[in-house]
């Protein structure tokens, strides 16, 4: 039996319609920027696999820090102990979050942190005998597939089942130039009701939604009028985060700084999955106390798993070497003449880049999961380049170890697949 009759025996995939699927590339290996399948076919991560492996497949540093952590411990409970890697990440994140964050809390994977980000807000209040319970959140935003990441998310497009169980939660637009003044209107008032505990928001850049950004100015108006209401802000940087906007985290780039973050995907590089939330001494000190019960009562397995620790260590360490820092600066000047190039092309609506994100939305429209979108995707594949269009957006968000002949590649497809769409 072959590796694709064994796989439809008994796996199920995510986000997948198995009845429609059809047979599934097998990928046995990936180095660098380049994943190879059991057919001997290379194919270009154009996506860094999720925005995962932005230092390269199977990095050779990283693999060597956790190899030596594995073989040194494994896991241990971090209820009731600690150990070196964690302790050691945590020093590494202080020097690069923003200096109001001061507390880390560790989770599993993107959804997890968001869920946790979520409860602390609501606890937070709750602590205090105050009653705040809703959450406001962005159009388009996509936070994760959780009960908690799923009811803020307004993108999860096949929710149907799950609706009447979600937390309450109310949406404003996304800022714009032409909105802004009703966006903060609409939030103030929202404010003003006095039962709303957080913001939570993709900075700058909405990933799931196709890449879609947005001004710092603006948004920083919106975190200004929570801050004014006392209601927390939570930087979901899930996507945004370690170095893909061009600064280590988007909120950089935003005066107003949050009072929670979200941190997964390319915290570990590709190689585990481990989540963080961040807060503030603030945040954290409404649960230190002398009542037991006013502690955070949620606890993952695996948190801070020595291993997982272990490749985010050294992935920080990476992402802040200059040559790193160098791989940013190249891949963003590249998309730049690339954007340039795109912006005149008839069968493009717009273009737009930040960091080593690209993103290009076409004229014409395509279901989100239809049949023309992988059509699209069909066409890079055979071209040797792994593309996952959103609807009618291209996106490319390469691993920083890509080098311009590979992204050439990539920008060549794009301007081929333009002739059949
Ligand atoms: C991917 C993503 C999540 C969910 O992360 P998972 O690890 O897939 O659960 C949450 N928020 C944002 C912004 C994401 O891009």
């Amino acid at each position: 039996m072959t590796f694709t009759d064994r796989d439809k025996k008994h796996l199920w995939h995510p986000l997948t319609q198995h009845k429609l699927q059809k047979d599934l590339p097998v990928i046995v290996k990936a180095k660098e920027a380049v994943l190879l399948d059991d057919q001997g076919n290379e194919y270009i991560d154009g996506i860094a696999s999720w925005y995962t492996a932005m230092y390269g497949h199977c990095n050779p540093e990283i693999v060597d820090a956790v190899s030596k952590q594995l073989g040194t411990l494994d896991q241990i409970v971090f209820s009731g102990f600690t150990h070196p890697p964690a302790i050691e990440l945590s020093e590494s994140l202080m020097a690069i979050l923003p200096k109001n964050q001061q507390k880390l809390f560790f989770s599993d994977n993107g959804s997890t942190s968001v869920d946790v980000a979520i409860k602390m807000a609501l606890q937070y209040y709750y602590n205090q005998g105050v009653k705040r319970t809703r959450i406001i959140a962005l159009e388009d935003g996509f936070h994760g597939d959780t009960f908690g990441a799923m009811s803020v998310s307004d993108l999860s497009v096949y929710n149907g089942p799950f609706e009447e169980f979600f937390i309450d939660v109310a949406r404003i637009p996304v800022p714009s130039e032409t909105n802004i003044n009703e966006v903060e209107q609409q939030f103030d008032s929202l404010l003003a009701q006095g039962n709303v505990a957080a913001f939570i928001y993709e900075p700058l850049v909405q990933g799931a939604a196709g890449m879609k950004m947005y001004r710092a100015d603006l948004l920083d108006r919106i975190l200004g009028i929570a801050k004014k209401h006392g209601v927390l802000t939570i930087a979901d940087e899930v996507m945004t985060g370690f170095g893909k906007t061009g600064t280590f985290f988007a909120s950089d780039q935003i005066p107003h700084k949050p009072d929670i973050m979200c941190l997964a995907k390319s915290l570990t590089a590709g190689i585990a999955s481990m989540a963080i939330t961040t807060c503030t001494q603030e945040v954290y000190m409404a649960f230190y106390d002398d009542e037991i019960t006013k502690g955070f009562f949620h606890g993952h397995t695996y948190s801070a798993n020595p291993t997982a620790c272990a490749a985010a260590q050294k992935s920080i360490a990476l992402l802040q070497s200059e040559s790193f820092q160098e791989h940013i600066q190249r891949i963003y000047k590249q998309h730049l003449q690339f954007a340039e190039k795109m912006k005149l092309h008839k069968k493009v609506k717009n273009v737009r880049c930040l960091g080593v994100i690209f993103g290009m939305e076409l004229t014409n429209t395509l279901d989100r999961y239809g049949e023309k979108r992988n059509q699209l995707f069909q066409f890079f594949m055979k071209r040797g380049v792994f593309l996952r269009p959103l609807g009618n957006t291209i996106y490319i968000l390469p691993p920083f170890v890509i080098s311009d002949e590979q992204l050439d590649k990539i920008y060549h497809c794009i301007e081929e697949v333009l002739e059949i769409v």
